[in-house]
């Protein structure tokens, strides 16, 4: 059902298929709600989006019987959710897990799913409750499936507490489930606790089979998807569109703003090709409301392009890194990275595709897969060597072949790697030299600890290295 065409980091670019069609991914599924938002789902369609989602839930209890591509006039895939995102808000509903099955089965839909227990912010007694019930719902929901052509999702809770995310992660998978949910990161998301959730979605991804699909519910803005793709994400849904537009908000990568407080629409989408911004703010509230919303659209669809593009050419973390400086909670989560780096190179191979160079920014940047790699293979380079030699930067030319080269941002290498990959194609401006001897006493201190070091002819180097307890010294 799930077809892997390109890998980079944890993200991938894939096809999902349902028996509406082919969904490519990774993607955003816009929401639809039940009362009629400010778009119908043919209009969202057009923009390039290959499924929509929309709530069964509510959808049941206003008495709709029709196959629900005929309740929303549209053809394609359609998701529809079961309402938990009502028992979390609510506290409760009024139906039950078989009940939502079968209703899914009767509107035709092409990806349901399982009634779960969101778990939200809540203590672990309860959290261990949610996770319980959930797990329940999905066994149980095994047994209650007649439309095996519907994409079944089994969503995943535990919220914050880990040891609860792998009892579920690791008892969901074993009942094969199509695709995977991590479930309500909502007041993650509302609370722009970036950080959390990432580390939430990491923990999940590693944890479910590589081959298996993974949709986040209720991403938000799409300066968070680029990150969300890179830990594992392949779907997730939003209805930020609408609801910015609503507000009277327009989104940017960098940001939204009040649509009164722009001079220009910095866009080249149908919509802010054709209007001004004088004469967005003279329309109609509901006429406007519906370009916003259109243009919103268009711009997730372009950051979806745009990481698809990423995948493709290797490029994913520089597109993160980058999209990671428009918000401090971004920036923070970002910083996180550097615990993921050992999934990203499980993953992941590192592809000699990016030969046309790769970006060092500062030495949050020296986390990526590339340069963890290079370091990994020095390390089983020098593994089985008592004594070394290495100069740094400074001296390097005066280095013979065995001889290491330490610094900024590989690290330590051989002089003959450096016409290789992937030393050779990083672009970076050396630090200053007190930076780079920071760098060097806080990273390479530990892999030397138990080598005898001879230091070519830096003296300060020698130093360092012996005031840090490797037993090091300088020759001519
Ligand atoms: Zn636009």
């Amino acid at each position: 059902m799930f077809k892997i065409k390109a890998r980079d980091l944890l993200g991938r670019l894939g096809e999902l298929q349902t028996r509406s069609g082919p969904i490519e991914t990774p993607t955003l599924a816009p929401v639809i709600s039940v009362s009629g938002g400010p778009l119908s789902a043919s209009e969202i369609k057009q923009i390039g989006f290959d499924v929509v989602i929309t709530n069964a839930y509510l959808w049941m209890r206003k008495g709709e019987e029709r196959d629900i591509h005929d309740a929303l006039n549209v053809t394609g895939p359609v998701m529809t959710d079961s309402g938990a995102y009502q028992l979390l808000v609510y506290k409760s509903i009024n139906t039950n897990n078989e009940e939502i099955i079968r209703y899914q089965e009767k509107i035709k839909t092409d990806i349901g799913v399982i009634l779960d227990t969101p778990t939200g912010m809540v203590n672990k007694t309860e959290a261990e409750l949610t996770v319980d019930k959930t797990l329940k719902s999905e066994e149980d929901a095994k047994k209650i499936i007649t439309d095996e052509e519907i994409v079944w999702t089994a969503p995943i809770q535990g919220g914050l507490y880990k040891d609860l995310l792998d009892k579920m992660v690791n008892n969901a998978k074993k009942m094969d489930y199509p695709l995977y949910a991590l479930g309500s990161p909502t007041p993650l998301m509302e609370g722009h606790m970036y950080a959390d959730l990432f580390d939430e979605l990491y923990q999940v991804k590693m944890s479910l089979p590589s081959n298996k699909p993974l949709h986040l519910f209720g991403a938000g803005h799409p300066s968070m998807f680029s990150m969300a793709v890179a830990l594992g994400a392949d779907m997730f849904d939003s209805a930020a569109y609408a609801l910015f537009a609503k507000e009277g908000r327009y989104m940017t990568i960098a940001g939204s703003e009040k649509i009164e407080n722009l001079k220009e629409l910095p866009c080249s989408c149908p919509v802010c090709s054709k209007y001004k911004v004088s004469e967005l703010l003279k329309m109609e509230k509901r006429e406007r409301e519906k370009l916003l919303a259109l243009h919103n659209l268009y711009a997730s669809m372009a950051e979806i392009k745009t990481i698809r593009n990423a995948i493709q050419s290797g490029k994913l973390w520089d597109l993160v890194e980058s999209r990671a400086r428009n918000s401090p909670e971004l920036w923070e989560a970002f910083k996180n990275f550097a615990l993921y780096s050992d999934g990203f190179l499980k993953r992941t191979a590192v592809r000699k595709i990016s030969a046309r160079g790769f970006s060092i920014i500062d030495e949050y940047s020296t986390y990526r897969p590339e340069v963890l790699w290079h370091i990994n293979s020095i390390k089983k380079i020098i593994a089985n060597r008592s004594n070394l030699v290495i100069t740094s930067r400074e001296y390097a030319n005066s280095c013979e072949k065995d001889c290491f080269v330490v610094g900024f941002p590989f690290l330590i290498t051989l002089k003959t790697l450096n016409k290789v990959y992937p030393v050779y194609f990083a672009k970076y401006t050396p630090p200053s030299p007190e930076q780079e001897l920071n760098y060097i006493q806080r990273k390479l201190v530990p892999i030397l600890r138990d080598k005898k070091v001879e230091v070519l002819r830096d003296k300060r180097l020698a130093e360092v290295l012996s005031n840090n307890g490797v037993d090091a010294t300088l020759i001519d």
